[in-house]
């Protein structure tokens, strides 16, 4: 078969599970109460199922940005202050902390994967403190769906006296070892951007919080810093709240969330066999033992990436650069790199990876369409 196939398909779902969304959507309609109605604290309580831990409170807020923008200030982060993350990832991850006037240092990701690594974190860790910089914190990514290496980084934050936040931006459905995103950091934030794993119909994202100070310094930060309550003002905040028609929609896609991770993993198990010894292709992306991805984007590194993106275009599918500049060489943040932490791999990835069509309604003859293209390119 022939046709464009893009990278993602954002209503595809519809045709699947569009009535019970609509018919959540149309119960606020009714009732009406569009900011801070029912349906939040309902999908709140959902999430906190779906992650399987109830030992740990959902903050829901209006997107996964300010999701760790009230993570790290319930952290207490302040001004001058560092926080450890790395340059490979969307820009979000480094623009929250330096919004609240805190120092992104970016560090070095994995030899074979595009998370953070330990070493990388020790490294970036002893140079900030070599130049004066306090390091309170350390906020890891589980970039393109796949778990970053808490079982390393946690107790390495915790033993450099850091607190740790865990991007989950892309990884909502992840799991390490059984474990489910959301609950394997002491806070780990997530967003429900349409292209996300699990996207709503606008903006919206979450906090997942293990300390119910924590959470409950959150839910205080979320409505203007309210005390008990809104026109108390006990710290200074933000207006981050997730419309009710947001969870609606969330309500009703979470319980499909698992069928579409199945068909993401479908998927990246077929890229991952048509792939394996294709000429160019100088990495497939790698998701730990033990692990599973959420699969928000299926990454090559190519010997010859342009040659590939403009092959795949003249064949009609499309592909996408995450991320083509290294946040370290971005004009508004490249004054915060420290010029002898080596983010040699980070360089070589940003000239290298691209991201192949990924969503769990495509068909395998649009599946190995793109891995013929591929194979093609060497
Ligand atoms: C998408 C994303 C964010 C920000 O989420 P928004 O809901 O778009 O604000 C943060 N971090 C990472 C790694 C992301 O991919």
């Amino acid at each position: 078969m022939t046709g464009p196939i893009p990278m993602a398909d954002l209503t595809a779902h519809r045709a699947v599970i569009g009535a019970d969304i609509d018919r959540r959507m149309a119960a606020v309609l009714d009732h009406g109460r569009w900011i801070m109605g029912p349906e939040v604290t309902e999908f709140e309580a959902a999430a906190v199922a779906y992650i399987g831990d109830p030992t740990i409170s959902a903050v829901a807020c209006a997107n996964g940005t300010d999701a760790l923008v009230l993570a790290f200030a319930a952290l207490g982060l302040q001004p001058g202050q560092a926080v450890i993350c790395p340059s490979f990832t969307f820009v979000a991850t480094a623009e929250a902390v330096a919004t609240l006037g805190g120092i992104p240092i970016f560090a070095e990701v994995g030899e074979e994967e595009f998370n953070l690594s330990a070493n990388g974190v020790r490294l970036a860790h002893k140079t900030a403190t070599e130049a004066g910089h306090k390091v309170v914190g350390i906020c890891s990514v589980d970039l393109f769906g796949a778990p970053a290496p808490l079982s390393e980084l946690s107790p390495l934050a915790e033993s450099l006296g850091c607190w740790l936040v865990s991007d989950g931006a892309q990884s909502f459905g992840a799991e390490s070892g059984g474990v489910r995103t959301g609950a394997l950091a002491e806070v780990t934030t997530t967003s429900f951007f349409p292209a996300k794993p699990l996207g709503c119909y606008g903006d919206g994202g979450m906090v997942f919080a293990r300390d119910h100070a924590v959470a409950d310094a959150m839910r205080s930060l979320r409505v203007h810093g309210k005390g008990s309550h809104k026109y108390d003002n006990v710290r200074v905040g933000q207006n981050s709240r997730l419309d009710t028609l947001q969870a609606a929609v969330l309500l009703a896609k979470l319980d499909h969330l698992d069928t579409e991770l199945a068909g993401r993993r479908r998927v990246a198990a077929r890229y991952d066999a048509g792939l394996s010894d294709a000429p160019g292709v100088l990495e497939q992306p790698l998701v730990r033992s033990g692990d599973s991805s959420a699969w928000a984007q299926y990454t090559v590194v190519h010997r010859d990436r342009d040659g590939l993106h403009a092959a795949l275009h003249a064949a009609g599918i499309d592909s996408a650069i995450y991320y083509p500049r290294p946040l370290h060489r971005q004009p508004a943040y490249e004054h915060f790199h420290l010029m002898d932490a080596d983010l040699g791999r980070t360089d070589r990835l940003s000239r290298h990876v691209l991201s192949l069509p990924m969503h769990p309604y495509l068909r395998d003859d649009q599946i190995d369409r793109v891995i013929e293209t591929v194979r093609s390119v060497p």
